[in-house]
């Protein structure tokens, strides 16, 4: 069985709200897979305060309750307990050490892995990724559209002086389906949401969700064509409230679809539960 996994950071769920626009008119494509083949799991991993990045994304990768692990929620970068836990065992090792062809779809914009390794911040997928560094993507890849860049289109990259080609949402789609079918586990990173989340500005967390959604509608088409197993989930919330520049303690969405969908997601409570699930049914 072929996972792509999708990550999207800062995606909560809420009910309807002027200032929620994680919602139908914005995101159908989204919405309709949340309903039709989600379930809400919890991200605040009984640890008091707002959950974040760092011990939401090491708790996801890991299986292990990063939060409890460091006493509290850290955001933002992983520091030197977290790494270690990381460096320990992670999804992407799991897979490895048991044969299994996994790739990090996101581009890093480098040549050479050395130039991961002397980044000074690195995100908990950086460090995971940096434990089987054959899962990642460069720019060579990206420009043989065998990787995706982070924000689905590349537009980003243009103020950066980057003077390749942009894509459309669905183009990269086609990319990502690409790399999903040759490889046994396929990791895409979004984290625009989370940025778009803390901006306060209503129009700018629309249009995020809206490239977003142009890239998760033919791309929930061509998976199910595939027959590949995706699963889709966040590590905290934060888009779905934009009264508020913070994270928030919403729950976040786990949706799963494809072969064996249905017994992934018996019983699933937290970020915790979703590394476990994935080792067990990929190994079926
Ligand atoms: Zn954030």
């Amino acid at each position: 069985m072929k996972v792509l996994f999708i990550f999207i950071d800062g995606l909560g769920i809420r009910g309807t709200s002027a200032d929620n626009p994680v919602n139908k008119a914005v995101c159908p494509n989204l919405c309709e897979l949340i309903e039709a083949n989600g379930c809400l799991i919890d991200a605040c991993l009984d640890m008091p305060g707002l959950p974040q990045s760092a011990t939401g994304q090491a708790s996801l990768y890991t299986g292990v309750n990063a939060a409890r692990h460091m006493g509290r929620h850290l955001e933002g970068f992983p520091g030197p307990t977290l790494r270690s836990l990381l460096n320990e065992d992670n999804l992407f090792l799991k897979l490895h050490r048991r044969g299994l062809r996994v790739k990090f779809a996101d581009a890093y914009m480098a040549d050479r892995i050395e130039e991961i390794e002397a980044r000074r911040f690195k995100s908990v997928t950086t460090v995971m990724g940096l434990t089987c560094p054959q899962v990642f993507s460069f720019r060579e890849d990206m420009l043989a559209n065998q990787a995706v860049f982070h924000d689905i289109t590349r537009e980003s990259l243009l103020a950066k002086g980057y003077s390749g080609p942009v894509v459309t949402p669905a183009k990269a789609a086609e990319h990502l389906i690409q790399l999903a079918i040759t490889h046994d586990f396929t990791l895409f990173e979004f984290f625009q949401s989370d940025l778009a989340g803390h901006s306060s500005s209503l129009e700018e967390a629309v249009a995020c969700l809206q490239t977003l959604d142009a890239f998760i509608g033919p791309l929930a088409a061509m998976a199910r064509q595939a027959n590949l197993l995706v699963i889709l989930t966040s590590d905290h919330g934060n888009i779905e409230d934009m009264s508020v520049h913070s994270h928030t303690i919403n729950p976040v969405p786990l949706v799963v679809f494809g072969p064996e969908a249905e017994a992934f997601t018996v019983g699933v409570r937290n970020l915790t539960d979703v590394t476990p699930r994935i080792m067990r049914t990929i190994m079926q």
